[in-house]
């Protein structure tokens, strides 16, 4: 950046580094838990058809509020929820960001534990919100006593818990996220972008929201509906948090056309999440391999695996990518992440990953 623009830049901005997960082109991609299989075809004509019937009236604005794609998410979630209870946007990114934008902003403070979503502080600053990262325990886990205890201490406005965590893959109980609710008078928001892959019997905190009005649940259609280009999210919570959000939200932010497609794809969403099955299995499969071969290997409710390798994890990454195969360095000395994807891709990695121990 040209020092006289750096100059003017907020000064809680300067010096961060934008969010950079590398878009290399390497055959096997297995860093941004994107779900490998690409639309079916049934499924790909119906969001073309959808689409198509938009075009002669993008001369208008889109339905400001996304009534209809609202109404198609709540029963896709089910749980008794309607459009007033759900909101949606460009990615459920966005989503946090509006929560952010109406509930943090200067002055406030949002926590998490890290590791989690490295776009949680990456929002908090962009929405001039401080940002605590609390730890974890040894083995990536959180306790009620950790989360009441950080939560305590810092008063957040905001707190973000991550179920399945991402970097770890781990679910959390939802004990935690009530000891949270408890423990804070601020908004707590579930990221549950990988939901659909949890193992039988996880427990989603949609079945929290009737109970607790500061509850948000944030999904997405990035993963499981392997819908990541649309970039559409949404968040189930008590309707006034539906109002506020709708305070901040830029006009017309939902193009008509991402509505067209998400709704189309939505109808389809048997078809759409049909290879979650196999993804899981894929996942299942990396976690047994990669122990028996000695690896430390989290437990994982989502399309990714994170695992321990020996010595230099940054040498391990390059190797690999030099092989063909890019995973992801979120950071942690001695982890890569790798994303679940095909069986063809689940050789490939597995092959590349040999003699990382
Ligand atoms: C991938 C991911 C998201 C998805 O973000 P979108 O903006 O919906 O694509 C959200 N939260 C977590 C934890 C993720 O890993």
């Amino acid at each position: 950046m040209r020092p006289e623009i750096a100059a003017l830049l907020r000064d809680d901005l300067r010096g961060l580094s934008a969010y950079g997960a590398p878009q290399l082109d390497v055959a096997v991609r297995l860093n941004t838990n994107e779900n490998s299989y690409a639309l079916p075809d049934e499924v790909a004509e119906a969001v073309i058809a959808a689409m198509a019937g938009e075009v002669k009236t993008l001369n208008r604005y889109p339905d400001r509020d996304a009534v209809k794609l609202r109404s198609d998410l709540a029963a896709y979630l089910g749980h008794g929820l309607t459009a007033e209870r759900v909101w949606a946007a460009n990615g459920s990114n966005e989503i946090q960001q509006q929560v952010l934008q109406a509930f943090g902003g200067p002055g406030r403070t949002a926590i998490g534990f890290v590791p989690a979503y490295s776009m949680h502080p990456l929002l908090a600053a962009g929405t001039a919100t401080s940002w605590v990262g609390l730890g974890r325990g040894e083995d990536f886990g959180l306790t009620i006593d950790q989360v009441v205890r950080g939560i305590k201490e810092y008063r957040p406005d905001v707190v973000f818990l991550c179920s399945p965590n991402n970097p770890t893959g781990t679910a959390l109980d939802l004990s935690i996220v009530e000891a949270a609710i408890g423990a804070t008078d601020g908004i707590v928001v579930v990221d549950e972008a990988y939901a659909e892959f949890a193992r039988p019997g996880t427990p989603s905190a949609l079945t929290l929201l009737e109970a607790y009005p500061r509850l948000v649940v944030s999904r997405t259609m990035s993963k499981a509906f392997a819908f990541a280009g649309a970039r559409v999210g949404y968040l189930a919570a008590d309707p006034s948090i539906v109002d506020a959000v709708q305070l901040v939200r830029l006009p017309y932010h939902l193009s008509s056309l991402t509505q067209a497609a998400a709704r189309a794809a939505l109808a389809h969403a048997p078809a759409l999440l049909s290879t979650v099955e196999a993804i899981k299995e894929q996942r299942d499969r990396i976690v047994t391999v990669l122990r028996e071969r000695g690896h430390r290997v989290a437990d994982s409710d989502a399309n990714f695996i994170l695992f321990g390798v020996h010595g230099d994890q940054k040498v391990h990454w390059q190797r690999m990518v030099d092989s063909g195969v890019l995973v992801r360095d979120v950071g942690l000395p001695g982890w890569l992440r790798v994303t679940a994807g095909t069986p063809e891709e689940t050789d490939a990695f597995l092959k590349a990953v040999e003699g990382t121990a």
